[in-house]
């Protein structure tokens, strides 16, 4: 596929016709400028008092809403590479039965970078600017990050399993600091570490990495009580439910990215509020593998951070994120002690800026303000499918899909517009070799 003419400007002006913001009031500005200049966002003013000579170009987008570049908070972008190989078994069978065994067959460093590129063109083209990762070779994943042109936390993964990728805890710790090391200059790549849940992570592993996260100040990112068999597994083999033992290990904390929470009790819920952890919900994937919803409304009363998360294409098996947030919307409503629902400021706030906060990169990324990195998504809204726009937010959730996607912006750089990737991409090469992938994999 040939790119997209490049826009290398310095300072350039965005002119949709409503900004939803994320900031703190929520503010959602009808015929306002964004102004861009060297990747920040500089100001954002009234259209009529802007001055189009200030900048080298204008992007004039009619029936256009921008937002924040939206953030997928719990990916394995190289699972790709397993998309529709099982649709039809719960988490447990489909790990120990499917997915576990073709990961120790074909696992790889190239398979790692080829399956998470293409997850990044999916992700970028859904007006993703950001994805939080957790898997192996994480070098791989950054690389293709990188490649596509956009911006990646990296869990440095850990289990006390063998794998292709590393023998013991002492393996993963010198691999993922290695990576981490190896890319601590590029601006686009952040890193967490990540160990994979309770049942595949020992005490004492789980202690060190507490230790090293206080050390170098790096969140933690953690598959937690996603299905009922985790718990029973936590009570056999721990005598407590798993939270229970991350919180007598001393674990849990505002650092803690808590990765799906679906089989929740009152105590669970209080030990999360109890320690200000962030939760992630992958809607998708949970009701995919029937392991359950998260107890959205409890969540809410307690005011727990909120998130949402694709989790891999392996079950969801898409990565777009809209999806999951209108998924998310409508499983609030499944409950019928409650009739308040989250707002549609609310919804886009769990994929922008409270992504960022559980992330702590909220002084980089998830708004529209001043002083922050230009990540941006603008969305068409104009059409038989959207119209007509009587709130941009609800025809965006509600109506909308990533088909609406008109450009995005990633520090700055226009890394996607009118269907096209920006022109260093070649997307054709990426299938190539995915293809050669499903035929050694079938
Ligand atoms: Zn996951």
């Amino acid at each position: 596929m040939s790119g997209i003419e490049k826009h290398c400007y310095k300072r350039y002006a965005i002119q949709p016709e409503w900004i939803y913001t994320s900031n703190q009031n929520q503010d959602l500005l009808d015929k306002h400028t964004v102004i861009i200049n060297d990747g920040l966002i500089e100001n954002i003013i009234p259209s009529e008092h802007f001055q189009r000579e200030t900048v080298e170009y204008v992007f004039e987008l009619h029936q256009s809403l921008l937002t924040p570049g939206l953030i997928n908070n719990h990916t394995h972008a190289a699972m790709s590479f397993l998309k529709g190989i099982s649709d039809d078994q719960q988490l447990q069978d489909w790990l120990e039965k499917t997915i576990w065994p073709a990961e120790s067959k074909f696992l790889s460093s190239e398979l790692v970078f080829d399956g998470a590129q293409l997850s990044c063109l999916e992700m970028l083209s859904s007006g993703i600017t950001t994805f939080n990762d957790m898997y192996f070779y994480p070098d791989s994943t950054a690389r293709a990050a990188l490649n596509v042109g956009i911006r990646a936390n990296i869990g440095l993964v850990f289990m006390d399993i063998k794998t292709n990728y590393a023998t013991d805890f002492t393996d993963y710790l010198d691999k993922g600091f290695f990576f981490r090391d190896n890319f601590r200059d590029e601006s686009l790549i952040t890193t967490s570490l990540a160990p994979h849940a309770p049942y595949t992570v020992n005490d004492d592993s789980f202690l060190k990495i507490r230790t090293y996260a206080d050390q170098l100040g790096l969140n933690i990112h953690c598959h937690i009580h996603e299905t009922d068999w985790e718990i029973q597994d936590g009570l056999k083999n721990f005598g407590m439910r798993p939270i229970e033992r991350l919180e007598k290990l001393g674990v849990l904390g505002p650092d803690f990215m808590g990765v799906h929470c679906v089989q929740m009790v009152d105590s669970d819920l209080s030990l999360i509020e109890k320690n200000q952890m962030h939760v992630i919900s992958c809607p998708t994937s949970n009701l995919k593998l029937a392991s359950g919803a998260l107890p959205i409304n409890d969540m809410i009363k307690k005011r727990i951070g909120l998130s949402i998360g694709s989790d891999s294409s392996a079950s969801n098996n898409k990565i777009s994120i809209l999806e999951d947030l209108k998924l998310f919307s409508l499983l609030q409503r499944l409950d019928k002690k409650n009739d308040t629902f989250l707002s549609d400021k609310d919804l886009i706030d769990m994929v922008t800026i409270n992504s960022a906060n559980a992330l702590n990169l909220s002084k980089q990324i998830g708004s529209i303000e001043v002083g922050k990195r230009a990540d941006i998504t603008a969305f068409d809204l104009s059409g038989y499918k959207t119209e007509p726009v009587y709130n941009p937010l609800s025809s965006l959730i509600y109506s909308g899909s990533s088909d609406c996607v008109d450009y995005v912006w990633v520090d700055g750089n226009l890394k996607f517009s009118k269907g096209m990737f920006s022109n260093n991409i070649d997307t054709e090469s990426i299938l190539e070799k995915i293809r050669l992938w499903q035929k050694k994999i079938k």
